[in-house]
Formats: C-alpha cells, sequence, structure tokens
C-alpha cells in the first residue's frame, strides 16, 4: 500500500489523499515494484526496454492530468503523485512518462483535430504508439522561440526540414509532435510556429539515439535530422499556432517536474536514513553523531519544503489558477533542492553511494537531467524575474 512510503511525509502532505488519486499513485507504485530490480541493469547498459513504457500505458500511468473523452482518470494531484512516485523509483521511467503524456499526448489534445485525436490519443495513452515533443534543436535550446526547422507548403502537402535535438522516443519508430515554423511567403501564416504529426516511418525523418549519456541512461533521446519530410495536409495540428501553445505545454509539464525532482529527492533522502542507521563507525552508528543528524534535518526540511509546493501546485491546478511562473518556481526550488539533496545522500554513503546497487549515484546523474529540461534553472529565474520585475531580461 502507498501507506506505507509515506514515512518521509513528516508534515502529513499525502494523509488525504482522495480515493480516486490514491488509486492511480497505487498503481504506480506497484509499477515501480515490479519493474525495479532490472533498471540498475538497463542503466548499466544504457538500454530502453520499450515494454517498460508499453506496461505503464496498460496501467494508465500517461494520462498525467489531461481530462478528454476516452482517457483514463487523472487529476493535477493523481499526475503529481505518478510522477514522483515514478521518478521515486527510476528517472528515467519518470522521464517516458513526462514525455508521452506530459508533452506529447498534452499537445495533441490541446491543439489536435476530433480525427487526430481519435486516430492517436488512445493508442499513445496506452503506450502501444511511442510518442515524442520536438522543439529543441541542435542550435536553439534555451531560445528555442528561435527555432529554425521549416515548415513550407506544396500544394495539398507540407514540407518539413531542419533538425532537433535531445528528443525522448524521437527513435522509437512512434509519432513526433515537430514544432516547426511555416516558410510560406504570402501566407497569413508565415513565420508562425505549428506543431506537425510526423510517422517517424516517413521518409527523410532519421531519428538517432544520442551516445554516451551519464543521465537518463535507460530511454533513449533522439538527434532528429528532417530533409523534405512530406507530409499530408491533415498533418499540422490545427490548434498550434505560435511559439506560446509550445510554451502552454511546456507549463504543464513544468509542475510534472517539480513532482519528478522530489521523487529523487525521497529516495535520496531515505536511502541516507537507512544507511546513517546501519551503517556503524568509530564504534556507533553514523545517525548518533549530531553532524549526521544536521544533515538528515537539512535533507527533510527541504523534503518537506518541496512536497507542500508540490501539494499546493496540484491545488492550484485543480483550481483552475495556476500561473505559469507559480509552475516556474516550483520546478525551480525542487530541482534545486534535489540536487543538494541527493549530493548531501552520496556523500553520507560513502563509498557505497557511488555504486548502482544502492540506487543514489542514479538518482544524482538523473536529476542532472531534469534540471536542465522543460527550462533550466536561469530561464526559470529569468521567467520569475520578468513576473516580479515587469522588465525581461531575455532581449
Ligand atoms: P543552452 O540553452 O545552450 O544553455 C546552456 C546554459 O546557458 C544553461 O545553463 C542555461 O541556463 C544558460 N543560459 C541560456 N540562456 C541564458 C540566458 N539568457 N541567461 C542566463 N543563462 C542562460 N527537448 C525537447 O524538445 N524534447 C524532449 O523530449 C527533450 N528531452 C530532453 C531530455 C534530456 C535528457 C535533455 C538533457 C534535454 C531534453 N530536451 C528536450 C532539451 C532541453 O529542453 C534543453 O536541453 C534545455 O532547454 C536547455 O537547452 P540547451 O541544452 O540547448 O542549453
Amino acid at each position: 500500500d502507498v501507506s506505507d512510503r509515506l514515512d518521509t511525509d513528516y508534515y502529513g502532505v499525502f494523509d488525504d489523499i482522495p480515493d480516486a488519486d490514491r488509486a492511480v499513485w497505487q498503481r504506480a507504485k506497484g509499477f515501480i515494484d515490479e519493474v525495479l530490480p532490472r533498471m540498475d541493469a538497463l542503466w548499466d547498459r544504457a538500454e530502453y526496454d520499450v515494454s517498460l513504457a508499453r506496461r505503464m500505458g496498460e496501467l494508465d500511468l500517461f494520462v498525467d492530468g489531461i481530462e478528454h473523452e476516452g482517457l483514463g482518470y487523472s487529476s493535477p494531484l493523481a499526475a503529481g503523485l505518478v510522477n514522483m512516485e515514478i521518478s521515486r523509483g527510476d528517472g528515467s521511467l519518470g522521464t517516458i512518462v513526462a514525455v508521452q503524456g506530459g508533452l506529447a499526448l498534452r499537445s495533441l489534445a490541446l491543439f489536435g483535430s476530433a480525427a487526430q485525436k481519435s486516430r492517436w490519443l488512445g493508442p499513445i495513452a496506452r503506450g502501444d504508439v511511442l510518442a515524442a515533443f520536438a522543439l529543441t534543436e541542435p542550435d536553439h535550446g534555451s531560445d528555442s522561440v528561435s527555432l529554425e526547422t521549416e515548415a513550407r507548403r506544396e500544394g495539398d502537402e507540407w514540407v518539413l526540414n531542419g533538425a532537433k535535438k535531445w528528443i525522448g522516443n524521437g527513435s522509437s519508430g512512434g509519432l513526433t509532435v515537430v514544432w516547426a515554423r511555416v516558410d510560406h511567403e504570402g501566407d497569413a501564416d508565415h513565420g508562425a510556429v505549428r506543431a506537425f504529426l510526423v510517422p517517424q516511418e516517413t521518409p527523410g525523418y532519421d531519428g538517432k539515439p544520442i551516445l554516451g549519456k551519464a543521465s537518463l541512461r535507460a530511454i533513449h533521446q533522439a538527434h532528429i535530422t528532417l530533409t523534405d519530410v512530406r507530409l499530408p495536409a491533415d498533418a499540422v495540428l490545427p490548434g498550434s499556432h505560435t511559439f506560446k501553445d509550445a510554451s502552454t505545454v511546456l507549463y504543464a509539464t513544468r509542475s510534472g517536474v517539480a513532482w519528478s525532482a522530489l521523487g529523487h529527492a525521497t529516495a535520496c533522502y531515505e536511502a541516507a536514513l537507512a544507511y546513517a542507521q546501519q551503517r556503524v563507525q568509530f564504534g556507533k552508528p553514523l545517525a548518533k553523531f549530531q553532524m549526521v543528524q544536521e544533515r538528515l534535518t537539512q535533507m527533510l526540511d527541504e523534503l518537506t519544503a518541496m512536497q507542500l509546493y508540490c501539494r499546493h501546485l496540484a491545488d492550484l491546478e485543480t483550481g483552475g489558477v495556476l500561473r505559469p511562473t507559480q509552475a516556474s518556481l516550483a520546478k525551480y526550488h525542487n530541482t534545486r533542492a534535489a540536487r543538494r539533496i541527493a549530493a548531501v545522500a552520496r556523500d553520507l554513503l560513502g563509498g557505497n553511494g557511488i555504486l548502482l546497487e544502492n540506487r543514489v549515484m542514479q538518482h544524482m546523474a538523473d536529476i542532472e537531467a531534469i534540471h536542465t529540461y522543460e527550462g533550466t534553472e536561469s530561464i526559470q529565474a529569468l521567467l520569475i524575474g520578468r513576473d516580479i520585475t515587469g522588465m525581461s531580461a531575455f532581449v
């Protein structure tokens, strides 16, 4: 039962979870218990086992708070708990949820036509089709607003050219939501940023996994090149018109990253506390030393703040009043705090802290990726800074 996981919840922040949300949380926990013993080897070999994504789909773990006919139950709180619980197990699995549900499914639900939704929503939610969200480019990460991938109209077709980098599921053989700039002189849409559904078997689409990653090793991110990729007229998501639409998706998923950071930090705190209680040095458990107790207290302090951020984030979202920069602040706080907690946990485990079997090093490495994606710490600070000062530091 998930209640046996609450010993890290000092303020009882998650004591009163409604039954429907608790049931989703319980499925996420059950999944982690089922697969965690396999994750070290996959991480070690940098192998992406796509059957894990299918299993999460079967368990309806990709819905990520998206309300849409035909999709299973989710809510902002349930989605957050899934992100937390899956990342508490393993960061690569957490990122699969973020990409498949948070980014790809959400883009389609927000901007797709009725026909696109009826064709793709179900298969993506079930994990039958692995889906990707391709915004970042080799030359445009933080400034993805300046993306250069081009979509040109030729008769009834769209023709896409460009390159994308860091795209989770982008080499999975599934479907990629590609964000591109319309290059069509004389068209009202000229210069607009729109999203296109690109089946990965389309000629001209080439997605290659990025090798040599020291973070999120059990999922692949792709480097994609698009060379005269020809798509039917109805490949464009009709509700997507500007870069702001891509940002709308990212606002929602930033909350998810704040929850994932909480999951990573919880796992690290648990590992450190358990180790400090059983490891004996100088004739007594580490936990009996004052300095160790203070470090554990610092970890719990930060962890509790992360929990409070997340719970309140879900309440704001449920009430329909969450502002984008509030999600930014939670992401900013939680990924920074998770980094600090992971570093202290790694240190408290001594040499054993670098062994994969103790599952702190993977969290520490995986946090580095979530700290960067969906907007880095500095970018969140600029977004928040613009909001609180009324002055933009971007340009
Ligand atoms: P850069 O933008 O080059 O930033 C480098 C550094 O400069 C950072 O510290 C940054 O904060 C700082 N910086 C940049 N601009 C400023 C400024 N104005 N002021 C101060 N500091 C600044 N993208 C997708 O589209 N789809 C995905 O599925 C996806 N998955 C990802 C998975 C992983 C593992 C990773 C690492 C990335 C993923 N991304 C994905 C891309 C991710 O969103 C970008 O990496 C991120 O936005 C940062 O861009 P960048 O890596 O180009 O860094």
